[in-house]
């Protein structure tokens, strides 16, 4: 891991990098990893665009060249005078809004400020304060969404998804609301709540005669807290089931922010017999590197990547490629977002071991499942 004296030297040196993007401007930084560039004048906002780009780039290129084992991104916010604002204060906090949207949405982007980002943050409030008392008045459920055997077509494991319905909001979809569960903390309790349901769940299809193997998302709060394995084992030992049934998904992007202490969790976790899975693989960063030195027993590869496979060539070489890497290193992958019979057509062409989608189902509730898996 780096230190404080290296982080301030890369600090010195990005700085040093964006006074050089183009154009007359100033730099200052404003907060630990945050800079404000200020431009007086510009001709079209494309050309906005195009600096804010530069400015991204300089900052990601170098910081890969001081350190090639670690990955960066950067974002950007833009507002502009006086369209957001006639004073600096207004401007600086309009383009903070933009800058938070900008990291909302991934990795590397450049968004310029709206006046629905306010609407949005008001909302984002509202839904932060609303989980607590929903988690007391037991307004989340879990779905399960059916993973099949590629070949047999056999439905073994299941994916467990996080529902919530609010009394007055209404259905609030689990990318709205997981990651402030995570900025607020309450990912915690929500993640115990998803060990209590599934766990219980998996107990009665177990004296049903049916055995699944769950897989479970975690997210990197709840992955790093120090009573991590402790709290999981507790709700397993509560509900009399295997730790082999439990598959834990975790994210590259998060693995990659906390290599090495990802690593140690990981092998704890396979040394007590759970399974883990890479998710959403292909839609990032995705590091040769990393995938040797991750101890995951799954690959499962994103749903931006599946629609594009039957459109384009290289995504197929790519597939095969994840395909025989991930078969030669002992590990099994899951194809996920699978939708039309043409994606399926083309994975009949490749050695794919386990497929999810809504080709072949929907996220189901406990009642639809039984039923589903009663017919087959
Ligand atoms: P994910 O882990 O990648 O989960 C798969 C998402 O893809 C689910 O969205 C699922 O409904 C959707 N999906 C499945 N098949 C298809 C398909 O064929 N096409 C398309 N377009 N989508 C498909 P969902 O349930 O809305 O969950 C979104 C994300 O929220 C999940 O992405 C996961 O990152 C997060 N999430 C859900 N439940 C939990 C949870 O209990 N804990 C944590 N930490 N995150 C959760
Ligand atoms: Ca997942
Ligand atoms: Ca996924």
């Amino acid at each position: 891991m780096k230190g404080h004296k290296w982080g301030d030297e890369a600090l010195l040196l990005i700085a040093k990098e964006l006074t050089k993007v183009g154009k007359e401007h100033i730099v200052a930084r404003m907060s630990e990893d945050s800079f404000v560039l200020v431009f007086y004048q510009f001709e079209h906002l494309d050309e906005i665009k195009t600096l804010a780009d530069v400015s991204i780039n300089k900052v990601k290129n170098l910081m890969s060249k001081q350190s090639e084992a670690y990955f960066y991104s950067a974002s950007a916010g833009v507002a502009l005078y006086p369209d957001h604002g006639l004073v600096y204060g207004d401007i600086l906090r309009h383009a903070n809004l933009a800058l938070s949207a900008a990291k909302k949405n991934g990795k590397d982007q450049v968004v310029f400020y709206n006046t629905f980002m306010h609407q949005s943050k008001e909302r984002e409030y509202e839904i932060t304060n609303a989980i607590k008392p929903s988690l007391q008045n037991d307004e989340f459920y879990v779905v399960y969404q059916p993973i099949l055997d590629f070949k047999s077509g056999e439905i073994r494991k299941l994916e467990a998804l996080l529902r919530w319905n609010h009394s007055s909001m209404g259905y609030i979809p689990p990318n709205d609301f997981i990651y402030l569960s995570e900025i607020s903390g309450s990912i915690l309790e929500l993640t115990h709540l998803l060990y209590d349901k599934v766990f219980g769940q998996i107990k009665t299809w177990n004296q049903m005669g049916k055995y699944f193997t769950v897989d479970i998302n975690i997210s990197p709060k709840v992955l790093m807290h120090p009573t991590f394995i402790e709290d999981i084992e507790r709700y397993i030992e509560k509900h009399e089931i295997d730790n082999k049934q439990i598959i834990i998904e975790i994210t590259e992007s998060m693995a990659l922010e906390n290599i090495d202490q990802t690593i140690i969790v990981l092998k704890q976790l396979k040394d007590k017999g759970f399974l883990v899975a890479l998710d959403d693989f292909g839609s990032g960063y995705s590091s040769l590197t990393y995938f040797k030195h991750l101890p995951v027993d799954i690959i499962k590869m994103d749903k931006d990547f599946i629609a594009k496979i039957d459109k384009s060539p290289s995504e197929r070489h790519f597939l095969k490629f994840v395909l025989d890497l991930s078969h030669a290193m002992s590990k099994k992958t899951v194809l996920e977002g699978v939708e039309t019979i043409e994606q399926v057509e083309i994975l009949k062409l490749h050695d794919v071991d386990y497929v999810q989608g809504f080709y072949y189902h929907k996220p189901l509730e406990v009642s639809q499942l039984n039923k589903t898996i009663q017919s087959k």
